[in-house]
């Protein structure tokens, strides 16, 4: 039993350099990245339902890898916040994202209002507010245009904390979306406390909605607390027109997902917010 104790240890040991080793080069490959430009953002459309109209897009980070191609963020993301690479990478995406939307409105699509993923790290962040509201400065854009999405899971691990964080955002002018909403187990004494003003319901509800009546019942609850408190009720990740028909039917304002468009590089975000502008 001795040695098959000993054997156990040495095979738990081999795996955790295994793992460690591949984090240190992730790290440093992450690091390369950021000096390279290696980072790119895709936009993904939000479309208003009462008007058909598309307002905004969510920034969402690739990384075009020089040998592994693009890398979806769930790859990189969890190490880029271990490492604290997450803030130069956060402050990269503010600053491209917001410098992008802005051009865009002095293209003529003033109503374009971009939302992007804030984590962890960045909302523990001494200066946050310092820093978003420079890049606010730096890039022109308005406040109300600018929307930061963070997971309800992360505003409920320290709830006074994201209280008073909220509060700084809101004084700036900026909005505030709650993502991944209704996976996070939040108090709703709590939501009612803090200054949001989106609820984005959470995927994984929105796949099994023509299969699943608790899943609906799910959506409904949340759409009518969103308007309960006077939140705007946005629903992501959805694929089919049935999906579509049943959010719209329960007032869902805001939708976005594949049906509508998947998430693309800016030239493609652009072309197609011209081919609607035009049709
Ligand atoms: P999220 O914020 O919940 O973003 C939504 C994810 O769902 C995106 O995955 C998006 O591409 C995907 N999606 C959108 N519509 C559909 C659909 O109709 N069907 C399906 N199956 N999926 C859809 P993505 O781009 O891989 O991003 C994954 C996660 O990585 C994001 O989840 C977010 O948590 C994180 N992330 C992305 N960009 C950033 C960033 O710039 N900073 C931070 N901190 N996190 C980011
Ligand atoms: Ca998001
Ligand atoms: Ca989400
Ligand atoms: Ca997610």
């Amino acid at each position: 039993a001795k040695e098959k104790g000993r054997n156990h240890y040495e095979f738990f040991t081999e795996e955790m350099a295994v793992v460690a080793e591949s984090r240190a080069e992730l790290e440093s490959e992450l690091r390369l990245a950021l000096e390279k430009g290696q980072f790119q953002l895709f936009y993904q459309p939000k479309r208003v339902m009462d008007s058909g109209r598309i307002t905004g897009m969510e920034a969402l980070l690739r990384w075009q890898h020089p040998t592994k191609g693009l890398i979806s963020p769930d790859r990189f993301i969890p190490v880029a916040e271990e490492t604290g690479l997450i803030l130069p990478i956060g402050e990269w995406v503010l600053q491209t994202a917001c410098a992008q939307t802005k051009s865009w409105q002095s293209m003529g699509m003033e109503h374009l209002r971009v939302a992007i993923n804030v984590s962890a790290r960045q909302l523990q962040e001494p200066n946050i507010l310092d820093r978003v509201s420079r890049i606010l400065q730096e890039t022109g854009l308005a406040p109300d245009r600018l929307e930061l999405e963070i997971t309800e899971s992360l505003l409920m691990r320290d709830v006074n904390h994201s209280i008073k964080v909220l509060h700084g955002f809101k004084s700036l002018g900026i909005s505030i979306a709650v993502d991944d909403f209704g996976t996070g187990y939040s108090s709703l004494s709590y939501l009612k406390r803090l200054p949001i003003d989106v609820l984005k319901i959470d995927q994984s509800f929105v796949r099994d909605i023509s299969s699943d009546p608790e899943d609906r019942a799910i959506i409904q609850a949340i759409i009518s607390l969103a308007h309960a408190l006077n939140l705007v009720a946005v629903a992501e990740g959805v694929e089919t027109e049935e999906q579509e028909a049943f959010l719209l039917r329960e007032d869902c304002q805001v939708m976005q997902g594949y049906l509508l468009g998947r998430p693309v590089p800016a030239e493609q975000f652009e072309a197609l917010i011209a081919a609607r502008a035009a049709g």
